[in-house]
């Protein structure tokens, strides 16, 4: 099902591509003007239409119906039904990362290149994952890169161009894919769940969206296993059931009680959290890319992660951001990492972030340097209030015993905005 909504729904034309309209157009006016080029490099991270936009090229480049001044593939010709279905001997698409060696290399794509295609116009091969291959498989490839035959089309697609040799980038075009935004993500969501005729709640949507950072791909299987759900209308409450536990909500309430100076709240929400299931210590690495972005944002460069939020998560992140201070900001983010190891280590796993919690905030009011121990144990001089201090040690001695990881995983939107100080 999940691989399904996918395929059902991947784009058959150009203008049907969510995002990536730097590539779309560029390659749409090579079309056009008959100007294609004879090696592509295709350089982003997953999930972003990366062999999407190879495979429309190849259907486009051998499209018998398409006219002199167009893009677009007909998609009825016999040449793109058989593209489409991948049952084109003329197309190849090679998963480099399961075929690395040079002989491979030579037999599957070199010699092959040598011949004119069978049926088709062009040959194309889409070598994806091309950072896989070895320096040998490379060497290769680059004798036909350096003079490609007339007839041959290859684009390469990787998420990692640094271990691509530089001769090779040399003979390629490059394009550069980005992550697409949130709200491009939602809004390809909706359409397809207008198609299917499931009613989904806006912010499930949303969330979603934010979720999958920017890989289209993982959202839309993210969505097939909310539409797995059965309902015909799915709401948050229903579509918790399939997110893990770890919350945007969650992060923001957190960082909310950091910049408010209130260490007694982010400590009892931390612990509520660590009592109803959630990794801490993938919440803790979590964590700290958001604590980047704020820093980012203070900086003036909310443009670095530009569609990694939808709006409302923007907006709330600028909130958050006015109201810490640089060095604590600083200071959290330079021991995060520790604290996030050190959860997975430790028998208390939320213990590390919350002595460094305690930690920023003593140091914020008396301007001191500070940082995650290495072994879990912070520094004596955390203040965060003597009260709460007990009462936290007597949650850590009570969490100690089995019976306390019995807890279900919580539901989505059940992270308590303001729980009261005198509960547990
Ligand atoms: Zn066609």
């Amino acid at each position: 099902m999940a691989d399904a909504i996918y395929r059902k729904y991947r784009p058959k034309t150009f203008a049907d591509v969510t995002d990536q309209s730097h590539v779309v157009t560029t390659v749409s006016n090579q079309l056009k003007s008959g100007s294609v080029s004879h090696a592509y490099l295709f350089v982003g991270p997953r999930g972003v239409g990366k062999t999407t936009i190879a495979r429309l090229l190849a259907k486009s480049v051998n499209c018998e119906k398409r006219k002199t001044g167009q893009a677009e593939p007909c998609n009825e010709c016999s040449a793109c039904v058989s593209i489409g279905s991948g049952s084109c001997l003329d197309v190849a698409e090679i998963d480099a990362a399961s075929h690395t060696g040079v002989d491979h290399v030579r037999e599957g794509i070199i010699e092959s290149a040598r011949f004119r295609p069978s049926s088709a116009k062009m040959k194309v091969f889409i070598i994806d994952e091309v950072h896989m291959l070895s320096a040998s498989a490379f060497n290769a490839l680059l004798k036909t890169l350096e003079e490609p035959p007339e007839h041959v089309l290859f684009i390469l697609a990787t998420t990692e161009a640094h271990k691509i040799p530089e001769t090779i980038i040399s003979r390629c075009q490059r394009f550069d894919f980005r992550r697409v935004p949130a709200e491009s993500i939602a809004k390809c969501l909706k359409d397809i769940c207008k198609l299917e005729k499931i009613e989904v709640d806006d912010d499930v949507l949303s969330e979603i969206a934010r979720r999958s950072d920017g890989a289209l791909r993982d959202a839309q299987s993210m969505l097939s296993q909310v539409f797995a759900l059965g309902s015909k209308k799915i709401t948050m409450d229903e579509a918790s059931l399939v997110f893990p536990a770890n919350d945007a909500k969650m992060q923001f309430a957190l960082l909310n009680a950091i910049s408010a100076n209130d260490s007694a709240l982010a400590i009892r929400l931390l612990n509520e959290y660590s009592d109803s299931g959630v990794d801490i210590a993938d919440f803790t690495e979590h964590l700290q890319n958001i604590v980047r972005d704020i820093l980012f944002i203070q900086l003036g460069g909310l443009e670095q992660f530009r569609g990694k939020y939808d709006s409302a998560s923007e907006k709330e992140l600028s909130k958050i951001a006015e109201k810490f201070e640089r060095n604590v900001l600083t200071s959290f983010l330079r021991a995060l990492p520790s604290a996030s190891k050190n959860a997975s280590n430790s028998a208390i796993p939320q213990l590390a972030l919350e002595l460094l919690i305690l930690d920023v905030l003593n140091g914020s009011s008396n301007n001191k340097n500070f940082s995650a121990d290495d072994d879990g144990g912070g520094p004596a001089n955390s203040s965060g209030g003597s009260d709460l201090s007990n009462q936290n040690a007597e949650k850590q001695e009570k969490q100690k015993k089995p019976e306390s990881n019995a807890n279900p995983r919580p539901r989505l939107g059940s992270a308590p905005a303001s729980p009261r100080l005198d509960r547990g």
